[in-house]
């Protein structure tokens, strides 16, 4: 059967919701300042909740400039089509969001040539893998211009010197550098640093707002003026050009306030999560951030994910690294609990 493997199979209403950092639903006190902001038409560049946004994420980035986009896939989109043209190629991980998740978009609209890099358990590659794929100025091959890093990759941060080691090689090796950061501030939180110290290096960055901080739309392009100026009218190529959007962008200056640091309440209950479900024989977990991925014997799959359900609680479908469960602003400690207590019922015995 085609069909997205995160739909849920619980019936009825959902209680606790593990999919993903994406179902949080803003807050009533992010509704209340989303209803109540100052905006005007950002089309036109006159939506000061919008611009005060931008502003603040370029001076948390340490970049020029900085564009508010509709999500992180277009921010990753525009970013690609910014730095490269037709015929030409960016380097990412093969299993990172830019090359896996977004359809294709930077080789179906821009004619941009992907070269996906194998990475390890922890989502890294190494300079020597980019090193090896980057092409040879010849007329058989694409013009490698970008390399995509990705932090968090599946929830495991990537260490300030990594990203740096690696963004200084491509830059030796003449490439720009892109960071898909959708999770930066997971990284900045279990790092106890800014984002700004991934960034040293790094040419353009996404952050996503809808993640783990909980709003419910938009993502921030950063990087110098030159690009940004170029991406302003790719994201109006791209139909991501919107007017009163201050409304939501709001809510992204709620999150930057208000759900950064409690990201460690999520890392926290995911560590919690990890040990207790994987005290249960059968069960292996391991945390990265707020995610953990666990895994039980192939013929409890199917059975478990139905008696986990009935408690009102949605997980993801299995994957190669097994069961993603996501903590986020919308999972407090009695979710937890429940999700423990089905996975313990269910191990006990009580397969109904
Ligand atoms: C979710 C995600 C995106 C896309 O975010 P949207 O705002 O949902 O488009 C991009 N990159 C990574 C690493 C992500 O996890």
């Amino acid at each position: 059967m085609a069909g997205y493997e995160e739909m849920s199979v619980v019936r009825g209403e959902i209680v606790a919701d593990f999919r993903s950092d994406t179902v949080t639903r803003a807050t009533p006190a992010m509704r209340e300042v989303m209803a109540s902001a100052v905006v005007g038409d950002d089309v036109y560049g006159e939506d000061p909740t919008v611009n005060e946004l931008q502003d603040r994420v370029a001076s948390l980035t340490g970049k020029d400039a900085a564009l508010y986009l509709p999500s992180a896939t277009q921010a990753n989109l525009v970013a690609i089509l910014c730095h490269c043209g037709r015929g030409e190629e960016y380097l990412s991980g093969a299993n990172y969001h830019v090359f896996h998740d977004e359809a294709g978009g930077a080789s179906a609209l821009g004619g941009v040539v992907a070269c996906p890099i194998p990475v390890d358990d922890e989502g890294a590659m190494t300079e020597e893998q980019i090193r090896a794929s980057v092409k040879a100025d010849d007329p058989h091959y694409p013009i490698s211009r970008l390399l995509c890093l990705e932090n968090t990759v599946s929830g495991s941060v990537q260490p300030v010197h990594r990203i740096d080691t690696l963004a200084i090689s491509a830059h030796e090796m003449g490439l720009v550098t892109h960071l898909d950061g959708a999770r930066l501030f997971n990284a900045a939180v279990a790092s106890a640093v800014e984002i700004s110290a991934f960034l040293d290096h790094i040419d353009s960055v996404t952050l996503c707002l809808s993640k783990g901080l909980g709003a419910p739309m938009g993502a921030i392009l950063a990087a110098d003026q030159a690009t940004i100026g170029r991406a302003i009218r790719i994201r109006k190529m791209l139909g991501g050009a919107q007017r009163q959007i201050g409304h939501v962008a709001a809510a992204g200056l709620y999150a930057l306030d208000h759900h950064v640091d409690r990201l460690s309440i999520d890392h926290a209950q995911a560590a919690r999560l990890s040990s207790e479900l994987g005290s249960i024989d059968l069960v292996t977990a391991r945390a990265a951030t707020n995610m953990v991925f666990v895994d039980v014997p192939l013929e409890h799959r199917k059975a478990l994910r139905a008696h986990v359900a009935r408690s009102g609680i949605a997980l993801g479908g299995f994957r190669a690294e097994g069961l993603r469960i996501v903590c986020h602003l919308d999972i407090d400690k009695g979710a937890i609990d429940r999700l423990i207590e089905a996975f313990t019922s269910y191990f006990e015995g009580e397969r109904d």
